[in-house]
Order: structure tokens, then sequence, then C-alpha cells
């Protein structure tokens, strides 16, 4: 038997809990890529797509808020002023309160947020000063109108007033261009002209005697006076530009935090298509991994229920067969190769096999024995004759077949006692086989106190010299028999008949027993104690 370690239990059990391990190690991994796939997936939908579309809100909101301040600067009246400050004020409170609502890490916006509203309030400021300066202008132009139309009505009254009706129309055209004008050069430019027009005027006025102090002073004094219109309208571009300046300043920066929203909706965008290829990619992976897995699984499960059929089921088949042909055949052995519970199988039915036939063999030896003398019994002498008459005739043997007869034995038993009868019949069967040397010779009990001897390949002339052994072995044993008529001791008759096989021949068994007795019925009728003898071939012998 080969020397094997291994368990076929254990390795079955191992085997088992393998594949255990197997499915849940595949489980566990599945379930694992799966809250991962799952926490992106969770991210891109709770964080990442939410902070995308909250960008894009906050930008609509300060775009539009870029137009609201437009819209302020633009104001030319307080109500517009009004209107479009509370408008952004309540603009600039909902992104306030959007970015309080805001997940999103974004500190430099409350910051740009402040900056905004800090440069809003500043417009707006600009812008309430614009709007006073532009009606102080109106006003002023207002006044240099009510001037100047005083002023033509005074000329009026003077005689050869058309000159000077004249410049004062110039004068009037000159201050609406002033009122018009954008740009301060040109400002100054007419300004300049103005100037020399109001000199012109007041010498012509000092030619014509006319008191220049009280016509002209006022309208100077509306002109170029420290808040005359001139000076006004200076103010007033001036306030005009800063608002402009503050404006574009207000809108720069409403488009870097918009620029900065963008790049931040960027870079979320960017972040959650990087996200999403993860999530595609960790797929793809899981499945080739789930893919990869199952095949192992499969394939190692295939490779142990191959193994076990090989160390399991197939030895049980041969162990199976073994034990059913051991079963049948005295010979045959079980053999399982290994040191595991199979192969332990195997030397039980094989030690429970050879128990089975030595049983057997027991019981034959039982069933073929003479309990009292412990020599074959009458079945036994039957077999045995059968096969001796099968191997003469193959071989064309005699065979001589001995019948014995204690003599006078009723006389012994009657006198002994049935244990007495006993010990003597036990003392006859040892000594008659002892007698018989030849290993094939057979000496049985053939019933009561009567015995038989088959001898082999045994002629007349041999039966002869062993029935004279026999009969003497016996007598010198010597047993005393009182009763006995022929002798002191115990004595034996014999009756033989040898038959030669010279060829085929369906004589019987039951014809040499029967020659035998008749020859033993010779002795007893002769005097006992002697042998008498039958001789035939199978050529010439007839029942009849
Ligand atoms: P013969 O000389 O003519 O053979 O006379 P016999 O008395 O020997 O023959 P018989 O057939 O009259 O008696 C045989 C006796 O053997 C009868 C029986 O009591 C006895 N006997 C037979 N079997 C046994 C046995 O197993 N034990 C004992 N003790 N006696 C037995
Ligand atoms: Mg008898
Ligand atoms: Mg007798």
């Amino acid at each position: 038997m080969k020397s094997n370690s291994r368990h076929t239990i254990k390795l079955f059990t191992y085997a088992q809990l393998g594949i255990v391990a197997l499915f849940i190690i595949v489980v566990l991994f599945s379930t694992i890529r799966l809250t991962e796939l799952g926490k992106i997936l969770a991210d891109l939908t709770n964080s990442t797509i939410p902070k995308i579309s909250y960008a894009a809100s906050l930008n609509t909101q300060i775009q539009n808020l870029a137009t609201l301040t437009s819209i302020l600067a633009s104001s030319q009246n307080s109500p517009a002023q009004q209107l479009a400050r509370q408008t952004i004020d309540s603009s600039l409170v909902s992104i306030n309160e959007s970015m309080l609502n805001d997940a999103t890490d974004r500190q430099y916006l409350p910051t740009q947020l402040a900056t905004l509203t800090k440069e809003i309030n500043e417009l707006d400021g600009l812008v309430k000063q614009r709007i006073i300066f532009q009606r102080l202008l109106n006003d002023k132009k207002d006044a240099l109108n009510t001037n100047l139309q005083r002023l033509f009505a005074s000329i009026r009254l003077i005689e050869n007033s058309n000159e000077i009706e004249n410049m004062l129309v110039e004068v009037l055209l000159l201050s609406v261009k002033i009122s018009e004008q954008n740009r301060l050069h040109e400002i100054r430019q007419i300004e300049l002209a103005l100037n020399s027009l109001t000199m012109k005027l007041k010498n012509k006025l000092v030619e014509r005697k006319l008191d220049n102090t009280i016509l002209i002073k006022p309208l100077e004094r509306l002109l170029f006076g420290t808040e005359g219109l001139i000076n006004q309208k200076v103010q007033s571009l001036r306030i005009d530009g800063r608002t402009r300046g503050r404006d574009n300043f207000v809108r720069n920066l409403i488009a870097d935090v918009a620029s900065n929203l963008q790049y931040q909706a960027y870079v979320m965008n960017k972040e959650s298509m990087e996200d999403a290829k993860k999530v595609n990619e960790l797929a793809a992976q899981y499945s080739k991994l789930t893919i990869i897995s199952g095949v192992f699984a499969v394939f190692l499960t295939l490779g142990i229920i191959y193994y076990l059929h090989q160390r399991i089921v197939l030895r049980l088949v041969s162990l199976s067969s073994q034990v059913s042909v051991a079963s049948k055949t005295p010979e045959a052995v079980i053999n399982i190769d290994g040191n595991d519970e199979i192969a332990r199988l195997a030397d039980t039915f094989s030690l429970y096999l050879e128990r089975v036939k030595e049983q057997e063999s027991a019981l034959l030896n039982m069933t073929l024995t003479d309990p009292l003398t412990g020599i074959p019994n009458r079945r036994a002498f039957e077999r045995k004759l059968s096969e001796t008459i099968e191997l003469a005739m193959r071989n064309k043997w005699a065979v001589t077949v001995i019948l014995i007869d204690v003599d006078y034995f009723k006389l012994y038993n009657d006198h002994y006692g049935h244990a007495g009868g006993d010990a003597c019949l036990r003392l006859v069967a040892s000594e008659l086989n002892k007698t018989l040397l030849r290993q094939s010779d057979f000496c049985g009990r053939f019933g009561g106190e009567e015995f038989i001897c088959i001898l082999p390949n045994t002629g007349a002339e041999a039966a002869n010299v062993i029935c004279e052994t026999l009969r003497y072995a016996i007598e010198e044993l010597k047993i005393p028999h009182v009763k006995s008529t022929i002798n002191d001791y115990v004595t034996i008759s014999l009756g033989a008949s040898t038959l030669t096989f010279n060829h085929n021949s369906d004589l019987t068994k039951e014809i040499l027993i029967l020659e035998a007795d008749k020859a033993l019925y010779q002795a007893k009728a002769q005097g006992r104690n002697r042998s008498c003898f039958s001789h035939f071939n199978s050529g010439n012998f007839s029942l009849k």
C-alpha cells in the first residue's frame, strides 16, 4: 500500500470549504467594488451635479447683476436710480443666500462679493451725485435761459441792438452747446469763445454807454462762476466719467466673479467627467474581474469535482467491485491504494471477508467432521469419494474403499457404558488415521461403530496389505473387551473393494461401497477380526 498521509474526508471538507471561501471572496470583492461604484455615483448625483447647476445659477445671477449695475449707472433720475438700486440689493441678498446654502468651498466668493457690494455702493453714490449735478446743471441752464431772456428783453429796448442781440444768440447757442458737450477740451474751447464773446459784449455795451455790470455780471456769474454752467458741466462730466469708470470697474469685477464661477463650473464639470470615466473604468474592470473570478471559480470547482471523482468515486467503485469479486472468489484480495478512509475501509472489508471465509471454512469443516471422533464424517467421505473417482477415471487408476466395523461393539457398549463406547470409538478412529500414511488416503466415520477408508491409486494387493495393517494396529491398541468372544481386546472386521478404471465408465461410488459392504459381511461371517476383498474393474463389472 502506498504511503499517502492525505485524508480523503479532510480533503473533501477542505475542498468544500475552499469552494465556499472562493464564493465568499468573489461576493465580498463584488460588494466592495459595487460600494465603491455606488459612492462615486452618489457623490456625482448628490454633490457634483448640484454644485455644477448651482454654479450655473449663481453665474446667471451674477450676469444679471452686471446688467443691473449698467441700468444703475445709466439712471438719469432718482426714481430710476432707486429702482435699480433696490433690484441690485435684492439680487445681492439672493446671491448671499445662495452662497450660504452652497456646500462648495469658495472662500474667494464672499470676499469678491463684499468688494462688489462696496463698489456698487460707491457707484450708487456716484450715480446719485451725477443725478444731483445733472439737476443743478439743468437748474443752471434754466437760470441762464431766464437771464438771457431778460437780457434780450432789456437789449431790445435799446436802438440798433441787433448786433448785441446776435451776440446774445451766439452766447445762447454756445451755452446750449456746452450743456450738450461731453468733452472737456471742447468745453474749454467753448469757454474761451464765450469769454471773448462776453468781453466783446461788454465792450459793445460800454460803447453804447450802458451799464454792463447789471446786464452782463449775472450772465458771467451764470456762465463762469464757481457754480456757473461751465463749472457745473465740468463737474458733471467728471462725475459722469467717475461713474462710467466705476461702472466699468464694477462690471469687470462681476466678470471676474463670473469667470471664477465659470472656471469652477468647468473644473467641477471636468471632475464629474473624470468621476464618470472612473465609474466606467471601474465598472469595466469590475465586470472583467468578475468574469475572471467566475471562470476561475468554475475551473477550480471542476478541478475539485474531478479530483473528488478520481480520489473518492472511482476508488469507491473499484472497492465495490473488488468486494463483490472477493466475496465470490476465495483467492481474490481487496487492494485499494492510499492511506485514507477509503483505503482503511478496504482493509476493513478485507479483514471482514477473511473472517467470513474463516468462519465459512470452519463451518464447512464442522459439517464435514464427526464431532465425536474429530475425523471426517460421512458427508466428507461422499465428497472425497466423488473427487477420487473422477481423478481415477482421468488417470486410469485403481481406487480402494475399505469399510471397517468394530466387532461386538453393542456388547462393549453394554458392558463399558455409552461413554466408554465413545472413548473406544475415539481411540479406534485416531489409530486408523495414524496408520494410513499416504497424504491422499482418507479415513472417516461412516456411522455408528463403522469407519470407511478411501485409498486412491491403490490396487488390490496394496489394499490387502493396508487392511491387515489397520486390523493389526487396532488389535495392538489392546483395548480390553471382556465381552468379545473372539479376543480379549477390541478388534475390527474390514471389507475392501478395489475398482480399476481401464476405460471411461459410468460406475458409481455406490457400487464401490456396496462391494465393500459385501466384503465386510463376508469378514463378519468368517469369524470377525479379519478382512475380505472384492476386486473388479470397470470393464467387466456388472451389477447384475
Ligand atoms: P457385530 O460384531 O456383528 O458388528 O456386532 P455389533 O454389536 O458390533 O453390531 P450392532 O450393529 O449390533 O451394534 C452396534 C452398536 O454400536 C449399537 C450401538 O449401541 C453402538 N453405537 C453406535 N453408535 C455409537 C456411538 O456413537 N457411541 C456409542 N457408545 N455406541 C454406539
Ligand atoms: Mg455395525
Ligand atoms: Mg460391529
